[in-house]
């Protein structure tokens, strides 16, 4: 580098509170990460339309279990931005996971009470409609389908919350846009390869803010069986990668354990760790390691597992569904039942002669399934709830979320 070249760093704030849910406090450590990370204001006070996009992934649980975006900081940086902007039109946007209905998810944390004081309005994006948009150079993706609200918006903020995820590592402001697409993209995501998808998807959808709640987390089996801890953090900054990067530090994860990290690193689309600046709090001084998802893992008796070489988010998503499975009583109905995943993963001869017995799990060994060596659970990884109700229908009982044939929805030409 010659003489005087300056590297312009991206700077991501971590601040603390003592108590996650002490309004006043929260609102603080709010504050003062916002007044730490540079540029964002003037663009929000001249921007018409703001809209904010928290993580209601659940929508029967509050916000203390650690699952769902922290009230008090949704209040905090609605506040931040009424201030810095009296006039904007401010939206509280949120599709919910597949299945689940966002209004009940936005009365389920007191949303309309919140964004009534500062003058927004809640807006569940799977009634919106919904445009197609390029992606010049994406990685897996041509074209993904994003809702109005959020492509109209001038400034949008992404406030995810800090949480451990069985299949991607963790999810924090990257994954946390996949609440801006309808149902059938999320499912397409999942089939189609998501960690990929997700680095797509932040190469179109770009937060002019992102504040991400760590106030209480979420460590173990997330994103949503976990167990909370009070951590009491926040992170912010403009750029969701970065963001991912510092809040992975925090929570114990180095950034190539983390597959979207790793990927946007390699795709282009990454910050690298040396031009981050983080301010505010050091990582040394919050960090604390959380709890990860574990395999292998004690199984009855009854199951069988051939792993050849599975990625995590197969394994730890088996994991749970035979933990759900087992919790709905459903396993020990099943004389025997076998699971394949991971691409070298291969039915044997005796197993291939009884394939009502066999689950065979994930995209990568899709032509297994159609040679019908066993029962198909798509996706990539594929949806917890998908192999559970796998089990269900193995057993006689209904499967809880409808037909698996809705869960399969393909890359096409019109993507
Ligand atoms: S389907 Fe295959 S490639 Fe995809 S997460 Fe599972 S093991 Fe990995």
């Amino acid at each position: 580098m010659s003489m005087g070249a300056k590297t312009t760093k991206t700077t991501v704030a971590v601040t603390r509170t003592a108590d996650p849910f002490s309004p006043e406090l929260v609102t603080k450590a709010v504050d003062e990460a916002l007044r730490l990370v540079p540029g964002w204001r003037g663009k929000a006070a001249a921007a018409e339309r703001i809209v904010v996009k928290p993580n209601l992934t659940a929508d029967n649980v509050g916000w203390e279990t650690g699952v769902v975006t922290s009230t008090l900081v949704m209040d905090a940086v609605l506040g931040a931005l009424r201030a810095a902007n009296p006039r904007a039109e401010l939206t509280v946007a949120e599709a919910t996971a597949v299945g689940l209905d966002t209004k009940k998810a936005f009365a389920r944390v007191g949303l309309a009470e919140t964004a009534a004081r500062h003058r927004a309005r809640l807006a569940d994006l799977n009634d919106d409609e919904h445009l197609p948009v390029s992606i010049p150079g994406g990685a897996i993706l041509k074209k993904v389908y994003i809702a109005r609200t959020v492509l109209e918006a001038d400034f949008l903020v992404d406030v995810p919350v800090l949480k451990t995820h069985a299949g991607v590592g963790i999810t924090v402001a990257m994954k946390n846009l996949k609440g801006t697409m309808p149902a059938r993209e999320k499912k397409r995501f999942h089939n189609t390869g998501l960690i990929d998808c997700i680095v797509d998807l932040n190469r179109v959808v770009k937060p002019a803010l992102v504040v991400a709640d760590g106030t209480v987390a979420l460590e173990g089996d997330g994103p949503v069986g976990g167990t909370p801890v009070n951590f009491g953090v926040i992170v912010a900054g403009t750029h969701t990668a970065a963001v991912d990067l510092v809040a992975g530090r925090l929570m114990g994860f180095a950034p190539d354990e983390i597959d979207a990290l790793r990927r946007a690193l390699e795709l282009g689309q990454g910050v690298p760790e040396e031009d981050i600046a983080v301010v505010g709090e050091s990582v040394a001084a919050v960090a604390r390691p959380f709890k990860r998802a574990v395999f292998p893992f004690e199984h009855p008796d009854n199951v069988c597992i051939v792993d050849g070489k599975a990625c995590t988010g197969c394994r730890e998503g088996l994991r749970i569904a035979i933990d759900r499975a087992k919790a709905q009583e459903v396993l020990a109905l099943l004389p025997r039942v076998g699971f394949f995943i991971g691409p070298g993963a291969k039915v044997g001869p005796e197993d291939a002669a009884h394939p009502e017995r066999n689950v065979i799990i994930g995209k990568c060994l899709k032509d297994a399934a159609n040679k019908g060596q066993g029962r198909w659970v798509p996706g990539c990884p594929p949806q917890i709830f998908l192999i559970t109700d796998e089990m269900r229908e193995m057993a006689g009982k209904d499967r809880l979320f409808g037909r698996k044939k809705d869960f399969i929805v393909e890359d096409d030409d019109d993507h």
